[in-house]
């Protein structure tokens, strides 16, 4: 694949069309993906990055937050708008690398076909799900909470843009 069938098929096309080509290329790829010294390196990096964000998420009770926001009549953040347009098929394929099922598990075209029952089936998730700061939870947290999770946060998006670059060069082979 030159660079040009990599931007145009990878960060193109609705969520299903995405998810496809994810498991396209990790069928093809995977393996030799998993090989990667330096790819398997960045994997390693950016799990970690997951493990320091979602404990920090933790502490704040994110989780408790969002599951009270989700349960009401207007719904939380995660709608089909965010899950399907902002993923890319090498996020998917990041997913699919660190060993997770990813499926999309709802089709009403509400909300996130990432949405499982417990929250989000992905490890590594969109840019734009990643950054996204409501207002409630803004508004319940202090400033060095937040500060705290911003530094995660661009941790984490730091990590899987190199993960991003790597993959590129590895398909562009
Ligand atoms: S991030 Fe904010 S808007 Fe989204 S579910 Fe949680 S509390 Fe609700
Ligand atoms: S956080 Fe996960 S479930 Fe929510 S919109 Fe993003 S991909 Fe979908």
């Amino acid at each position: 694949m030159n660079y040009r069938e990599i931007v145009n098929s990878c960060y193109c096309g609705n969520g299903s069309l995405k998810l496809e080509l994810a498991e396209r290329l990790g069928k093809e790829y995977g393996r030799k993906l998993l090989q990667h010294v330096a790819i398997q390196a960045q994997l390693t990096v950016l799990k970690e990055a997951v493990t320091a964000l979602d404990l920090h998420m933790g502490a704040m009770e994110m989780g408790k937050t969002c599951s009270h926001c989700a349960a009401k009549p207007d719904g939380g953040c995660c709608s089909a708008y965010m899950g399907n347009e902002n993923n890319d098929a090498l996020q998917l394929l990041m997913n699919i690398l660190a060993g997770v099922t990813v499926k999309q598990v709802r089709h009403d075209g509400v909300e996130c076909g990432f949405l499982g029952e417990t929250g989000c089936l992905l490890l590594f998730k969109p840019i734009f799900c990643l950054n996204y700061l409501c207002a409630r939870i803004q508004n319940e947290s202090s400033v060095e909470v937040l500060r705290i999770l911003e530094q995660k946060t661009a941790t984490l998006l730091g990590a899987q843009v190199n993960l991003e670059q790597q993959l590129i060069q590895f398909l562009q082979k």
